[in-house]
């Protein structure tokens, strides 16, 4: 019986045929989508492709109006050009890495369908000119004249040489194609990581904390672990009042190093707010989570900050939680900030575990 588990699972065939469906219509789509981008010299970035593949498929009539203005008032399709259109028609900042991935494996869906479809008829023009060549030797056996034969073969395989020269300038087109398609996808992959992280620290951002908070627990047994520290700079405030923001700014990025290069990969550290930042643990208990943080605290604390020759004393406070199995997001932060309350209030520089009679104190 157990080796029944280990079958591979088909999906079912409504599944297939609507995936063939997809198949079918985005790369007949691409077909047209791709000279027509070519034709009118509006270069193949992501941004364009999806205006365009909404454009053919005419799904918003005020789409098309805009777009359709623009390339008859524009000279080029130029980047603002299309940065504008895409902003008024996509929510960018929310929705911009679900688009961009969707996209990325729509445009590999149709290069692996160029690769099926280009092996398929080169293996069939071989069959072809296969059996020519055998029927050719066929005819050698029999009673036809034999000149007649080879005249009659010998235009045959110059139908089959222009067939298969065809299938040459295609399968360099396809090349062609599979390149762009191999630039374009590592494109997303940028767009994708830039829609994740924080452009000042290079930190993930909050948006990106919650996907993976809600990938990480959907996929934790009871007894599983996740760590939460909390972290926030102290008088941040009087550093920006004192040095001037952008001091404030490279003091930021100073942190936000530490805090990375003191927990491993396996740890998520993210930028949370303006001067403060969480660090996730998976497989960290609280009191392994507090004895990391404090790690990261006496550093920050020991590391002398200088900028432009001044000197910036620098302090942090930390909040440390554990996750409790089922809980939300927001409960789970919130256990991490009132630890980090406490800490503040506590006299800073320090970080403090959070106890559940934090939360009675507060209600
Ligand atoms: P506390 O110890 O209580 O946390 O005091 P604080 O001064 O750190 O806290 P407060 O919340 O009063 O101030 C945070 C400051 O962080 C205010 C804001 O101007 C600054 N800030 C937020 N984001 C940025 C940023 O991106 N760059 C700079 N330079 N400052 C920022
Ligand atoms: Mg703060
Ligand atoms: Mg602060």
């Amino acid at each position: 019986m157990e080796h029944q588990e280990k079958l591979i699972q088909i999906p079912p065939i409504e599944e297939i045929h609507k995936f063939n469906e997809l198949m079918d219509s985005s790369y007949e789509l691409a077909k047209k989508l791709l000279p027509f981008l070519a034709k009118k010299r509006i270069p193949l970035i992501p941004e364009n492709y999806r205006l365009f593949y909404d454009y053919f498929l005419a799904v918003n009539p005020e789409l098309n109006r805009q777009i359709n203005d623009a390339l008859q008032h524009e000279n080029l399709f130029t980047h603002n050009v299309s940065q504008r259109l895409y902003k008024a028609f996509y929510d960018v900042d929310q929705a911009k890495a679900n688009v961009l991935a969707e996209m990325g494996e729509q445009i590999g869906n149709i290069g692996h369908s160029l690769e099926i479809n280009l092996g398929q008829s080169l293996d069939s023009a071989g069959r072809f000119k296969q059996a020519l060549f055998d029927s050719a030797a066929q005819m050698e056996d029999g009673t036809l004249a034999v000149d007649d034969m080879r005249d009659m073969v010998d235009s045959l395989l110059v139908e089959t040489k222009s067939a298969m020269d065809s299938q040459t300038a295609l399968a360099e087109l396809i090349e062609t194609s599979n390149r762009v398609i191999a630039s374009l996808t590592a494109e997303l992959k940028d767009q994708t990581r830039l829609a994740n992280v924080d452009q000042l620290t290079q930190l993930f951002n909050r948006r990106y904390l919650t996907q993976s908070f809600q990938e990480l627990t959907a996929n934790l047994k009871v007894d599983d672990h996740l760590g939460i520290s909390l972290f926030d700079i102290d008088h941040f405030k009087n550093v920006n009042d004192t040095y001037g923001h952008a001091v404030g700014d490279k003091v930021l990025m100073i942190c936000a190093k530490i805090i990375k290069s003191l927990s491993g990969g396996e740890h998520m550290a993210c930028r949370y707010g303006g001067e403060e930042f969480v660090l996730l643990s998976p497989g960290y208990d609280s009191n392994k989570t507090a004895a990391l943080a404090e790690a990261i605290r006496q550093k920050i604390n020991d590391t002398q900050i200088t900028i432009r020759g001044i000197n910036i004393p620098l302090t942090l406070s930390a909040g440390v939680s554990s996750y409790i199995h089922g809980e939300s997001e927001e409960d789970f932060v919130s256990k991490a900030d009132l630890a980090l309350y406490k800490a503040k209030n506590s006299g800073r520089n320090r970080v403090v575990v959070y106890q559940p009679e934090m939360s009675k104190e507060q209600e």
